[in-house]
This record gives structure tokens, sequence and C-alpha cells, in this order.
């Protein structure tokens, strides 16, 4: 566990409820804000995020632990956090935002 998750403030309706939120999320009956999408994974906006861009990516099938994921998925889970990976950092660079500005410098 992240040591950043330990003693987080989460809402008191986060609690199990019978079902998996993932899979709510994934069946359209939790909204979320979606960045990616394949046949295989989603890629989430975390709604606590501990930093700006935090992003959760899904596999659309039901895992309880890892070691029970498919290879085929796990491959989509692994190209899908590369990809997103890499868009939500240049997304957060400031040199974007420099070079937007005109400004100089690092
Ligand atoms: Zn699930």
């Amino acid at each position: 566990m992240i040591n950043e998750h330990v003693g987080r403030d989460v809402p008191e309706d986060w609690g199990y409820d019978g079902g998996c939120s993932f899979c709510r999320i994934i069946a359209k009956e939790l909204p979320s804000a979606v960045l990616y999408e394949t046949d295989e994974v989603v890629a989430i906006l975390d709604i606590l995020p501990l930093r700006p861009g935090h992003t959760l990516v899904i596999p659309k099938v039901h895992i309880s632990h890892v070691t029970d994921l498919p290879a085929d998925i796990a491959a989509a889970t692994g190209a899908a956090v590369s990809k997103v990976g890499k868009a939500v950092s240049e997304g957060k660079s400031t040199r974007g935002l420099r070079r937007a500005t005109g400004a100089t410098g690092v």
C-alpha cells in the first residue's frame, strides 16, 4: 500500500456495497472521467487523487488478484499504463505552458 493512502479521509459510502466499484464504473453504473478506453481496459481519473493527473487503469474483466490476470489482459493493461502515463506526463508539463505563453527559461 502506498503510504500516502494510510489514514486518508474517504466518504463513508465508499465501504463495501455488495459489488465491485470498478465493475460498476465499467458498466457505467457509477460516474467516472474516462481518459482512455479499449475493448480490454479503461483509464479513469482517481476521484481522490494523490497528485494532479492521478489515473487508474482498470481491466474490464473483474480480477480480484493481479496474479489472476490473464496474460493478454495484463499486456493490454501494461500497454495502456504506458500510453496514458506518457500522455498525462506530457499534459502536466510546465514546458508546454511556457511555450504557449512565450516565456523563456527552463
Ligand atoms: Zn470488478
